[in-house]
């Protein structure tokens, strides 16, 4: 593990006009760690992780990726968005083109892979989300959880090192939920680093290296999974843990 973090909020705060949404926000995370955030509906969640590849401006602190300040005039937003990949609750896969056209679009356009190379690379990325087989299908030819599967793939095919997730799993029918949190648990032991909103306790206490509870723009609680859900520590992770189980 390098020592310098490879995401890292410094007393970050965020507001929507006169509304205080992410109130002095410190959160690091290191090299291949796994760091999963819960919290109630409207407790800054989303923004956390907007904020994180500059979809979102902050109004203090700092934001660092791998020591450097997000708004450090050197770097290319575009850049930094390659480095970070991002998976939403809705795939917004292009209809029309299939499984592998939608995942090499992105190496062709701003990696200037060839056809061949792109298609190759689309490929493998389908191989690591257990799609292989699917490569040739249009998004309507696949299951809510094929289709997010291929949006990660997706995200994957630009190589980054850092992996931002969204609730990823909420738009979909539970009987495919699994399939999707088994793909993320690999990609946990493969040793990427990972941010993870969800309200899958499960996956939390099993892939998480650490819980953060946010509630009401705050960090409230941090820490290692088997220590927040037998022992929180504090009055609001109690609250939450009772209203989830
Ligand atoms: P969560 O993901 O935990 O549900 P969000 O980060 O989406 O929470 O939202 C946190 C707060 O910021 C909420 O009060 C929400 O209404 C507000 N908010 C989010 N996005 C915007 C926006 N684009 N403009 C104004 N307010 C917003
Ligand atoms: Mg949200």
């Amino acid at each position: 593990m390098s020592a310098v973090p490879e995401v890292e909020f410094d007393h970050v705060d965020k507001y929507f006009g006169e509304t205080h949404v992410l109130k002095d926000v410190s959160l690091a995370v290191s090299d291949g760690e796994v760091v999963v955030v819960v919290g109630p509906s409207g407790s800054g969640k989303s923004t956390l992780l907007r904020c994180t590849n500059r979809l979102e401006e902050i109004q203090n602190g700092e934001i660092r990726i791998e020591g450097q300040a997000i708004t450090d005039p050197d770097v290319d937003v575009n850049q930094l968005r390659q480095h970070i990949g991002m998976v939403f609750q809705s795939f917004n896969l292009f209809p029309h083109k299939t499984a592998m056209e939608n995942v090499a679009l992105a190496p062709e356009v701003v990696k200037g892979f060839d056809d061949d190379d792109a298609e190759k690379w689309a490929n493998a990325m389908l191989g690591r989300v257990g799609l292989s087989d699917q490569a040739h299908k249009y998004p309507n030819q696949l299951s809510g959880g094929q289709q997010q599967r291929v949006a990660i793939a997706r995200a994957l095919a630009m190589d980054p090192s850092v992996m931002l997730f969204d609730e990823v799993t909420s738009a979909l029918d539970p009987e495919l939920v699994g399939e999707v949190l088994e793909v993320m648990r690999n990609l946990a032991e493969e040793g990427m680093t990972m941010l993870v909103v969800t309200h899958e306790m499960g996956f939390a206490r099993e892939v998480g290296d650490r819980v953060v509870l946010m509630s009401e723009g705050r960090i409230v609680e941090s820490g290692p999974p088997r220590e927040f859900f037998a022992n929180p520590e504090t009055e609001r992770a109690r609250q939450f843990l009772a209203r989830v189980h």
